[in-house]
């Protein structure tokens, strides 16, 4: 039986184990960490995401677990609505609108297809060594993992991408900072609000009564809050429209997460070296501004296993050849809104909002068109 190798249980991770697994391969997933629980936050898992999570049947269980985005759109920091859609309008377009639910559920959910034994905790890989078409994974302990395939899944600072691509500048510093939280609340609307200078504030409301809070704002790398991050976030937003003022005064200063936001603004030259696919992060970090970063990792995941095949190691020449033309421009895509976001000066962000504003007086179809080229993906079939 081939044996793949994963590095990494993250969502990429996860979702590539139980996609080779469902193809007969065995299935090996070293995680470094002691155990797979994930951070606490929101994830938004848009309608080629859950396409690609119906090929490996976990589609409707994170249906059931998800709440629909329902009415979402852009907001100023006053609440005005600049444009609006309908989770109608996406389901009409889509199948299915964009749903958001804990990383948590989906972790649990990913993790529970796979047979018993196949994700080895506290077990991080210190190199790959062999050559490119027989890789050996090894780990920190000096044990060694030959495989037919290994697959990368080992996140933004990726030592695999580094050791196969060295002249590869890797993840730059996208000038922007990110705030997640989970507060309790009911009744509100998805919105991400945007505002000067550089600051953004997201409301998603998830399943029973809980609502994920994302923030952003651009400052140096390597910043934390001397008084603690909920009250510089209160600070930052305390003026803005409701609720999220309330929202902030309700979260657990404990429970606040905060990342510096770092993409590949370099595309890889290739997603694979002989039989060493990278995927998700490793492959192409992205900022979050599309909600993208997951969906594309289960996308890989997905592609990845339907293509790879133990005989043909020349197989992942494929993987590459469509993977990479599909995240390069979500990257690229994702890294402009994050600057648009960004911006400070007060004419730009008028003349801004007045585009963001018109396209949203077309109506909930047209803002959802210009997400065609990313929603509209179809998983490959075998
Ligand atoms: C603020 C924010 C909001 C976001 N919101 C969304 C969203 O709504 N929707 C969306 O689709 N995406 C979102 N993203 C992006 C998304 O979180 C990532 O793209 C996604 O989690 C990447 O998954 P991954 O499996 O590639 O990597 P990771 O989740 O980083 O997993 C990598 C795993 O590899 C392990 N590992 C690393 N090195 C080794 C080693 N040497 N040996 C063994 N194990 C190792 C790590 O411990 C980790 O478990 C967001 C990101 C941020 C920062």
């Amino acid at each position: 039986m081939a044996h793949v190798v994963v590095v990494g249980a993250g969502i990429g991770g996860l979702t590539a184990a139980a996609a080779f697994q469902r193809k007969g391969w065995e299935v090996t997933v070293l995680e470094r960490a002691p155990s797979i629980e994930p951070v606490g936050s929101g994830l938004a898992m848009a309608p080629n995401a859950l396409r690609a999570l119906d090929t490996i049947e976990v589609g409707d269980q994170v249906r059931k677990l998800a709440a629909m985005q329902g009415q979402a759109g852009i907001r100023r920091a006053d609440g005005h609505w600049l444009s609006r859609t309908s989770a109608e309008a996406a389901t009409a377009r889509y199948g299915d609108p964009t749903v958001l639910l804990l990383r948590s559920s989906l972790v649990e959910l990913l993790a529970g297809r796979l047979t018993e034994g196949t994700i080895r905790l506290n077990t991080a890989v210190s190199t790959i060594s062999g050559t490119p078409d027989r890789p050996v994974a090894v780990t920190s302990s000096g044990e060694q993992l030959p495989a037919d395939l290994v697959v990368a899944a080992d996140g933004i600072h990726s030592a695999t991408r580094a050791q196969l691509f060295p002249e590869h500048p890797g993840p730059v510093y996208a000038g922007v900072t990110s705030w997640r939280i989970l507060v309790h609340g009911s009744g509100l609307s998805t919105s991400e609000s945007w505002g000067g200078p550089g600051l953004v504030f997201g409301v998603a409301p998830l399943v029973d009564d809980q609502v994920y809070c994302y923030a952003t704002a651009t400052v140096p790398a390597g910043q934390k809050a001397e008084g603690g991050e909920l009250g510089e976030l209160t600070r930052l937003f305390r003026s803005w429209h409701d609720p999220i003022p309330k929202l902030l005064s309700e979260a657990d200063p404990a429970k606040v997460l905060r990342h510096d936001i770092y993409s590949l603004e370099q595309p890889l030259p290739a997603f694979h070296r002989g039989r060493i696919a990278l995927l998700g992060d490793a492959a192409h970090a992205m900022t979050p501004n599309l909600g993208q970063g997951a969906c594309q990792a289960i996308e890989d995941a997905i592609v990845l296993a339907h293509l790879a095949d133990p005989n043909r190691p020349e197989s992942l020449e494929a993987y590459s050849a469509a993977r990479l033309p599909r995240t390069t421009p979500i990257v690229t895509r994702s890294r402009t809104i994050c600057r648009i976001t960004s911006w400070r000066n007060p004419m730009a962000v008028a003349a801004r909002n007045t585009m963001i504003s018109l396209l949203g007086k077309l109506g909930p179809t047209a803002a959802l068109r210009q997400m065609d080229p990313i929603f509209g993906w179809q998983p490959p079939r075998d």
